[in-house]
């Protein structure tokens, strides 16, 4: 059975990203990592020796006695996830791409190559059609957006198909594990809340009108409606929240959006992927959710959840949007992308 997955190599393994990867590609049913990659001060390792592992389960048996590599295009898989620092994750991917693997990328750095898609596999599927303009020969590049982006769009998708978007206004309630480990210093964080992320507005700002735009059959053609984003860090581990307001250009009521939430499903459960969330929007009535710790995990964390919704005196509606940063908005989202990659034959 293990002789049919494909093998992946994992960019940045050691990271905070990297190793919610190797959690979660742990018993993968498409998936075998065979090949772990990190820096200088990493490499030469066995992998249990250079990592600081953070994670509430143990390094699975098959990787903790791995040796970490250099991040060079000469390693024994097909496909490699990238969860590689910013500063080195453009030339690292690209090298790999040219070398001919499969790099799906949770770094900023080819999100807005015009030839990559940047990814939400319920929302813009069609993007992957982007890869056969690719020049890398027989390797490619598939980006994951930004955590908070996934997070707003999985919403935001179903209703601007529906009723159209015009305006968005929206602000974020960040957590740490999203600044990577270390991260913030806990005299910086503890009975505090930072009003800045650096580019992550720009990225709120940007990146949607790209994941919601048209793909022509040759590129990408922008969305054009305003998004206005402010970002705030915040003292929860795991699961950035957000207020959301929204202005449609047909104005629904709330029974039609609460409609159309609950009905949304995207080619992930089609094809029934093993990381798919059932429902991929849970909508909650009770005013209080949702909130981080309660519902960051449903559906394996890949679920997001939505509460809240009511009238807005600026915008026509206002709702606030829960997601695991590091499972949907990082190494879980990637992993989704490369399953339905996988099944549409993209990563032979
Ligand atoms: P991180 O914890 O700081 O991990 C960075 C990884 O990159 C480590 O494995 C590190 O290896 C490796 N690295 C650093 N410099 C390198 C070099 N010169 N050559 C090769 N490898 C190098 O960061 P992270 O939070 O996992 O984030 C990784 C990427 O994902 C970033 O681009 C980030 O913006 C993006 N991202 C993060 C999140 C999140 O929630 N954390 C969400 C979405 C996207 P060593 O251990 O050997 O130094």
């Amino acid at each position: 059975m293990s002789t049919q997955k494909i093998k992946v190599g994992i960019l940045g393994a050691t990271g905070s990203v990297g190793q919610k990867f190797i959690q979660l590609l742990s018993g993968h049913p498409f998936f075998e990592i065979t090949e772990v990659a990190a820096s200088d001060r990493s490499a030469g390792k066995k992998y249990k020796d250079a990592v600081n592992w953070f994670l509430p389960t143990p390094i699975p048996d098959a990787i903790a006695n791995l040796t970490v590599k250099n991040c060079e295009p000469n390693l024994e898989c097909g496909v490699v996830f990238s969860g590689l620092d910013a500063n080195i994750a453009g030339e690292v991917e690209e090298a790999f791409a040219k070398s001919g693997y499969h790099v799906i990328s949770n770094s900023k750095n080819h999100r807005f190559d015009k030839d990559v898609p940047l990814l939400i596999p319920e929302v813009n599927p069609d993007h992957l059609g982007l890869i056969k303009v690719q020049n890398f020969g027989k390797g490619s590049i598939v980006t994951n957006p930004n955590c908070s982006t996934i997070g707003m769009l999985i919403a935001l998708k179903p209703l601007d198909d529906a009723f159209g978007i015009e305006q968005v206004n929206v602000v974020t309630m960040q957590a740490l594990s999203g600044a990577g480990y270390p991260g913030v210093s806990s005299l910086d964080i503890i009975d505090n809340v930072i009003p800045f992320i650096g580019g992550e507005e720009n990225k709120m700002e940007t990146e949607p009108l790209k994941i919601l735009g048209n793909f022509n059959g040759k590129e990408i053609e922008l969305s054009t409606f305003k998004i206005s984003a402010s970002c705030n860090r915040v003292a929860v581990v795991d699961g950035h929240l957000e207020s959301v307001q929204v202005k449609f250009k047909n104005k629904p009521t709330k029974e039609e959006i609460f409609s159309v939430w609950k009905n949304f499903k995207g080619e992930p459960q089609q094809y029934d992927l093993p990381l798919a969330p059932i429902q991929p929007i849970h909508y909650f009535f009770e005013d209080k959710y949702p909130q981080p710790r309660l519902h960051r995990d449903i559906d394996k964390g890949m679920a997001v959840a939505v509460g809240r919704l009511r009238d807005c005196n600026l915008f026509d509606y206002k709702f606030s949007v829960l997601s695991h940063n590091t499972v949907r908005g990082a190494a879980g989202g990637a992993i989704l992308c490369a399953e339905l990659m996988k099944v549409k034959g993209l990563l032979s």
